[in-house]
């Protein structure tokens, strides 16, 4: 079945530009414009084959209905084409509160669903096709073996992510499962004195209100834990939480930290390489600018926008047509979480009008090649303009 689809798939996403400029070390040159490609970007192993197996499910029941359970990857055109591939998305308004049965088939997507949803689906006798990402299973692994073992979770992740959602309810597996969702360095700290020094807990709760599992009491569930993480956070935030929390671990506990704190690092390893590769582009030539393309939901597209903008002039754009002319770009503000809506901006003066510009490329892991390849049509038509 995967040959099958092999060629649709392609006819979807491949670019053949992307392929020569990745032929030509990741350097493109036309005119005055030098494009540099990071090495690592766009869709990541996790995505290609839930994509993959979204395809393959349409093909291997033909005839049945195909949901998708709400987006299968944080990307509007790929979304888009598997609606036009006859997959029903049940998180669109007409499918909403549709009553599934034992004829239809349900797509999981790759950062999965919650423990409860998967209970229901299956008690509804429904195929499942489940393309959670082994990254995502790993982190699940780590967090049912905290529960197990009385450790809450503590979640460095965005607490209205599907994956951060699926991820919590893992704890739940265990009645002794506890698990807290922190966003940043802030919220973390916030935990860290806590733990050190317990404080108001009705503050507390009312600062974490849904960003803890039902019946959450700081003043007992912190005295055990263990971090995890969002598989598409920023490795260095996700890494320096971990120390953070680890510290006042052993300010509270001292020798008996040990028995008190776990850590893993559970970023996913395409993040990671994409984070790395995007930081390697930078140390290595000096752009006049970054163009960050991905979906404005996308964590880990929002993350590598981040990553730049605290390097260089960046922009974070969903496709080519946030590239509205050689005078002005449509793109999202760098920083705002990539579960808060934050409106699009217009800056005016994007590209250098005259002389030599140089511009690095890249995206996020949810991006397929085809948008890459049109947004650098689109860059080299505005430079040559
Ligand atoms: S970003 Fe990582 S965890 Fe998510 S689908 Fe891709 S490889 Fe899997």
């Amino acid at each position: 079945m995967k040959a099958a689809v092999a060629g649709e798939l392609a006819a979807a996403y491949h670019s053949a530009l992307v392929d020569e400029v990745r032929a030509g070390n990741y350097r493109h040159e036309k005119g005055r414009l030098t494009l540099h490609l990071a090495r690592e970007f766009g869709f990541c192993y996790g995505v290609d084959r839930a994509v993959d197996y979204a395809y393959q499910a349409v093909a291997r029941f033909p005839g049945r209905n195909v949901f998708l359970t709400g987006e299968i990857i944080h990307n509007p055109h790929v979304n888009d084409r598997l609606r036009g591939g006859g997959i029903r998305f049940l998180s669109d308004p007409a499918e909403r509160g549709r009553q599934l049965g034992p004829d239809d088939v349900v797509i999981l997507p790759a950062f999965g669903i919650t423990v409860q949803e998967m209970a229901d689906f299956s008690a509804r006798g429904c195929t499942l096709v489940d393309t959670t990402c082994g990254s995502v299973l790993n982190v699940w692994k780590n967090v049912v073996r905290y529960a197990q073992d009385g450790f809450t979770a503590i979640i460095h992740g965005k607490v209205k992510h599907e994956e951060t959602r699926a991820t919590a309810s893992q704890a739940l597996k265990y009645p002794h499962g506890r698990y807290i969702v922190v966003l940043d360095r802030e919220e973390a700290a916030i935990v860290c004195e806590y733990i050190r020094h317990g404080g108001d807990r009705e503050a507390f709760l009312a600062r974490f209100a849904g960003a803890v599992s039902p019946g959450f009491n700081p003043d007992a569930d912190l005295a055990r834990v263990g971090c995890a993480n969002q598989t598409t956070m920023l490795m260095s935030e996700s890494l320096e939480i971990g120390e953070m929390v680890g510290a006042a671990m052993r300010d509270r506990h001292g020798d008996a930290m040990a028995t008190h704190f776990r850590a893993f690092d559970t970023i996913c390893s395409a993040t990671q390489e994409r984070q790395d590769a995007v930081e390697a582009l930078l140390d290595a030539e000096p752009v006049d600018l970054m163009i960050v393309v991905g979906g404005y939901n996308s964590s880990n597209t929002v993350n590598l926008a981040r990553i730049c903008a605290a390097r260089v002039r960046t922009y974070h754009i969903a496709d080519p047509a946030c590239l509205l002319s050689a005078g002005q770009i449509r793109h999202r503000p760098v920083g705002a979480p990539s579960t808060v809506k934050a409106d699009e901006v217009v800056t005016e003066g994007w590209l250098p009008v005259s002389g030599r510009v140089v511009i690095g490329l890249t995206a996020g892991a949810s991006t397929p090649n085809n948008i890459v390849g049109q947004v650098i049509e689109t860059i080299e038509r505005y430079a040559s303009a």
